[in-house]
């Protein structure tokens, strides 16, 4: 009896081992030869890219790499409700969106989670990170355990290492997944770039313009709704993306970040103050792939930063109109310049001396003719010239031209003084001051009877480089001549900073001067100011007599206007001015 019992035992115990041995064929432990699950899960994470945790939903107790910890922060490897520590890291308007998320998948709403989300690490620095996981249920169907990956996006180059946003590729993919949706009645691509950019980098360095952009992208972030999440685009660009919006609500959230940009100061040692400008198209008015909407909000920014900057610009039929015409201006504009500068012509403009009436010299104004377009202004065609580096070459060919002009002039009257503008983009260029030292020395001029005009920059208050350039050209002997005072910031700064003989009071302050009070407050004070540091003033844009009158009172030095006289070509001011 005893006998029998045992053999079956035995048998049972066989049949059930042999059960347990099939069943063990299929399991890892069996493939890989080793039980122990810690060893395996520790060599996978050895060699994996990403970091792989494991929790058990019973107990609430998950398992983080150590490297993953250490680089995050977190307390230990193991870990009972780790979701406080999360919350620790997450960047606060990421938190709603994964907890949402985590929320689905534990309560059994949802099988996977597939999130991107930012954190802070130890560092302090901002990056992506994307969550996968997966649950396992057991046979009741309640969950037990979860395993996934987290992989830090930064590693796979689509987070921009400076701003710490997803980069232009993320965007455009973002965008197409919003295209496929039904219930989308419109999408807004909305682009944000910041005003002379190019000059902030140059003038300053890369890292000054790297600080920029990272605070810029603060502040957009501070300034948009949670669940938008913003885009570092090409170069100095920001992308939104912005689901069933009307024109109102893109108008509301550029002037929110405008407004707050105005009342930051981005950096307090060099005082960078910045605009933006933006451009947006629309979905599907616009355009209907990301492509053709990107190429429209571009050319629509492009549009703005020509238009006066400082803008949101939407997308329009001028907008291309302007974009054909730009083209076709660019082209003219550089057959003239291998012409041997065909079409180009220098024009003078009278400057007064307020006080004895008498003629203190011109300023010399460019002027072209193109084939297609006939007269193109100047603040249209600069700004081009500008862009494309090619008002080097122009400029230098104005000063040649005013110089050789000039001369004639100066026999016999040698008093006069001569002004020519600068712009800002042939000061940044290395060869201009070596260009200039030629220009001068081949024309044998009296430098002192030199006005070099140079725009107050719109970017930049207190930069050493600026300084540095004003001074070499000081060096040079020629006088400068603030331009366009009191449209940029900072105008009173800049006056103690660099050598300046001249302040030219822009236009806009004198053409309400005799119904505004504070416009003629402000000339009178900073006449004063001027006057105190030996800087003489020119008031530009006197079109009455009233007006005269009035400039007369407040002590200002020289007076240019179409009261006394329009921009003209020389023989016109040889006749009337230098008989
Ligand atoms: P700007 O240097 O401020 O030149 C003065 C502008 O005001 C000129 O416009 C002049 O014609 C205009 N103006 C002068 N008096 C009056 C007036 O009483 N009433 C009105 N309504 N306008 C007056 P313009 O010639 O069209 O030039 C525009 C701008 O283009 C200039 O502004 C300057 O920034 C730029 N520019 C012109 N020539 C050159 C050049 O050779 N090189 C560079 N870099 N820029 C130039
Ligand atoms: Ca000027
Ligand atoms: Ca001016």
């Amino acid at each position: 009896m005893e006998d029998l019992e045992k053999n079956n035992r035995e048998k049972i115990l066989k049949s059930s081992n042999e059960v347990k041995k099939a069943k063990n064929i299929l399991k890892m432990s069996y493939i890989t030869g080793n039980d122990n699950f810690d060893e395996i899960y520790d060599a996978l994470e050895q060699i994996s890219e990403d970091y792989i945790f494991i929790g058990n939903m019973k107990t609430m107790v998950f398992k983080y790499p150590a490297p993953f910890i250490k680089r995050v922060g977190f307390p230990t490897e193991i870990m009972q409700n780790p979701f406080t520590y999360w919350k620790n890291i997450i960047v606060e308007s990421d938190w709603k969106k994964f907890q949402e998320s985590t929320l689905n998948v534990l309560k059994g709403e949802s099988k996977y989670q597939n999130i991107e989300f930012r954190v802070k690490d130890v560092k302090g620095n901002i990056t992506w990170l994307r969550k996968k996981s997966v649950v396992i249920r057991d046979e009741f169907g309640s969950t037990v355990t979860i395993v996934g990956n987290i992989s830090f996006l930064g590693k796979q180059n689509k987070i921009d290492p400076i701003t710490g946003l997803m980069k232009i590729t993320e965007f455009f993919k973002n965008f197409n997944k919003k295209l496929e949706k039904e219930y989308i009645e419109n999408i807004g691509m909305m682009i944000i770039g910041v005003d002379d950019f190019e000059q902030i980098n140059q003038l300053y360095s890369r890292q000054i313009g790297d600080k920029v952009l990272k605070n810029l992208a603060n502040v957009i972030q501070y300034n948009i709704p949670d669940d938008i999440p913003l885009y570092k685009l090409d170069g100095d660009n920001f992308g939104l993306i912005l689901e069933n919006v009307d024109k109102d609500e893109v108008r509301d959230i550029y002037s929110k970040i405008k407004d707050s940009l105005g009342k930051i100061h981005f950096l307090n040692e060099e005082n960078v103050a910045i605009n933006i400008s933006a451009g947006c198209a629309i979905f599907p008015k616009n355009g209907i792939t990301y492509q053709e909407l990107y190429k429209f909000a571009v050319y629509s920014l492009l549009y703005c930063k020509k238009t006066g900057k400082n803008k949101l610009v939407f997308f329009s039929e001028e907008v291309i109109e302007n974009k054909v015409k730009h083209f076709e201006i660019l082209y003219f504009l550089k057959q003239s310049i291998d012409n041997n500068f065909e079409n180009f012509e220098v024009f003078y403009q009278p400057q007064i001396s307020t006080k004895t009436k008498k003629l203190k010299g011109f300023e010399a104004l460019l002027r072209w003719k193109c084939e297609k377009y006939g007269n193109v202004s100047p603040v249209e065609f600069i700004p081009l010239l500008e862009e494309t580096g090619l008002i080097s070459l122009v400029g230098n060919w104005v000063l040649e031209q005013s110089l050789k002009t000039f001369k004639s002039w100066l026999e016999k009257y040698p008093d006069l003084k001569i002004s020519v503008n600068l712009s800002c983009v042939q000061l940044i260029n290395k060869n201009c001051i070596p260009d200039f030292k030629k220009i001068l020395e081949e024309n044998e001029f009296p430098r002192e009877n030199i006005f070099f005009e140079i725009t107050e920059s719109t970017t930049v208050s207190n930069i050493k480089t600026l300084k540095e350039i004003y001074e070499e050209i000081k060096a040079l002997g020629v006088n400068i001549a603030l331009d366009d005072f009191g449209t940029g910031y900072s105008s009173f700064g800049i006056l103690k900073e660099i050598p300046v003989d001249m302040v030219k009071i822009d236009r806009s302050f004198v053409k309400d001067i005799l119904n505004s009070s504070f416009d003629v407050t402000f000339i009178k004070f900073i006449t004063e100011i001027c006057h105190n540091y030996g800087i003489k003033i020119c008031i530009e844009g006197v079109e009455r007599k009233e007006e005269l009158d009035l400039l007369e009172g407040l002590n200002v030095d020289y007076i240019q206007g179409y009261y006394f006289g329009k921009p003209e070509p020389e023989k016109v001011i040889s006749e009337k001015y230098l008989k």
